[in-house]
């Protein structure tokens, strides 16, 4: 029986987790955990009978151990209780399906039980990757890839050849193709119309401004030890190839599916084994062509300047992403304009203290000090 806790498991890939759970019955959910979706959460925790399931604030916590009193369940709340699913000692795999910078304690708590990591959570990546991927190393986990394009990059790995470039593929988001122009009066609304992928809020939105890719080429260069320079951002509006890798020899192998989350899920959970999965399939007699070209980083800003964050490393990628999801949050809650985004960022990176090698106590306070120096911000 292989026993899971999901961290985040009320979102778009808490959810997915577990449709893969209920697919397979030698999988047991041991832990459970949520911001604010309480009802979700305990449908989760009625449906799986977990061991710990943690929730925010404590006042949720307190009306949640009401509502499942009937049920053998320990509800905890905070970054505590994050840390406590995290960690629960019978569990074998985590999935990190929170969303945002939350997700850097418990990961690490998690990594240094032993636990091997699913990993969505991106941002976790971005900004302490170079603390993480060492400590996996050195406690002998394995950090599996959920997200799809390095999901696929992992399916295509060589282990007698190393991997000369990789080429991260894009859909380009609903603003493909648009000039800077054009980019100054998109809405909200515009903006949550991905054209491929249904997920949750604030990856949309990133899809739109493609500071997704540039957060997934920093990701990717520190799961697969890549300089930055060589991973190459291919768009290809299908999002039906979902990465590719380029060997010496200039071969390059392709991971292709129908967008759909379920199999990068499955492949992080069950690696290597692939199982069964009823979800549409890619159909070539349908799809007849499959389109490439170039992201444009003049007018996706902030694409750009995730790229020369990455490459400079230390702070500089943490006080992107927590600029990023600064400013995505007031977007969101119409606050700001969409090509406020990148404006903010480029301020933050800008004014910024640099650091070489920040510690997790430095990434913290650098998150607090961008939303400090943002929120004094007039635009
Ligand atoms: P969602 O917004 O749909 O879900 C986020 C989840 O995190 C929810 O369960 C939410 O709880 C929970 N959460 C947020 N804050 C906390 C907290 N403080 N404590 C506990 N739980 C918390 O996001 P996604 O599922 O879309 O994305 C999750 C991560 O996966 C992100 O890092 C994203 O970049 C990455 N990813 C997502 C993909 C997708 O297809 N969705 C694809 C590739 C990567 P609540 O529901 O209560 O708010
Ligand atoms: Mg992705």
């Amino acid at each position: 029986m292989k026993k899971i806790s999901i961290l985040g498991s009320t979102g778009s890939i808490g959810t997915q987790t577990i449709d893969i759970v209920r697919l397979n019955s030698d999988v047991e959910v041991v832990g459970l955990s949520a911001h604010k979706n309480i009802d979700l959460l305990e449908k989760q925790i009625r449906e799986f009978k977990p061991q710990v399931a943690s929730i925010w604030e404590e006042d949720d916590a307190k009306l949640l151990k009401d509502r499942v009193k009937d049920i053998d369940v320990r509800i905890v709340f905070g970054m505590e209780g994050l840390i406590e699913v995290a960690c629960i000692n019978e569990s074998d795999i985590i999935v990190t399906a929170v969303v945002g910078m939350i997700g850097i304690q418990p990961t690490i708590a998690a990594i240094k039980a032993k636990k091997n990591i699913a990993l969505a959570n991106k941002e976790t990546l971005v900004c302490a990757g170079h603390i993480i991927m060492p400590l996996a190393r050195e406690m002998n986990i394995n950090i599996y890839p959920v997200d799809s394009e390095h999901s696929a990059i992992f399916q295509c790995l060589d282990k007698n050849n190393p991997v000369k470039k990789i080429l991260l593929t894009a859909s380009g988001g609903p603003f493909r193709g648009f000039t800077k122009e054009e980019l100054k009066n998109v809405t909200l609304e515009d903006a949550l119309k991905h054209p491929n992928w249904s997920m949750g809020k604030k990856i949309t939105i990133d899809s739109a401004t493609m500071i997704n890719k540039g957060l997934e080429i920093i990701e990717a260069s520190h799961l697969f030890d890549m300089d930055i320079d060589d991973i190459e951002v291919v768009i290809q509006k299908e999002s039906i190839i979902h990465s590719m890798v380029e060997f010496k020899d200039n071969g390059i192998i392709a991971q292709l599916g129908t967008p759909d989350m379920k199999l990068p899920i499955s492949y992080a959970l069950f690696y290597p084994e692939r199982r069964y999965i009823s979800e549409a399939r890619v159909d070539f007699n349908t799809l007849s062509t499959i389109n490439f070209s170039k992201p444009d980083p003049e007018v996706f800003e902030g694409l750009k300047m995730a790229i020369s964050a990455g490459k400079r490393g230390g702070s500089a990628p943490t006080v992107l992403n927590a600029a990023n999801e600064w400013a995505v949050d007031k977007f969101l809650n119409n606050k700001i304009k969409f090509i406020d985004i990148p404006y903010l960022i480029g301020m933050a990176l800008d004014n910024h203290e640099f650091t070489k090698n920040p510690s997790i106590e430095d990434i913290l306070y650098l998150e607090k000090w961008t939303e400090e120096f943002l929120e004094r911000i007039k635009i």
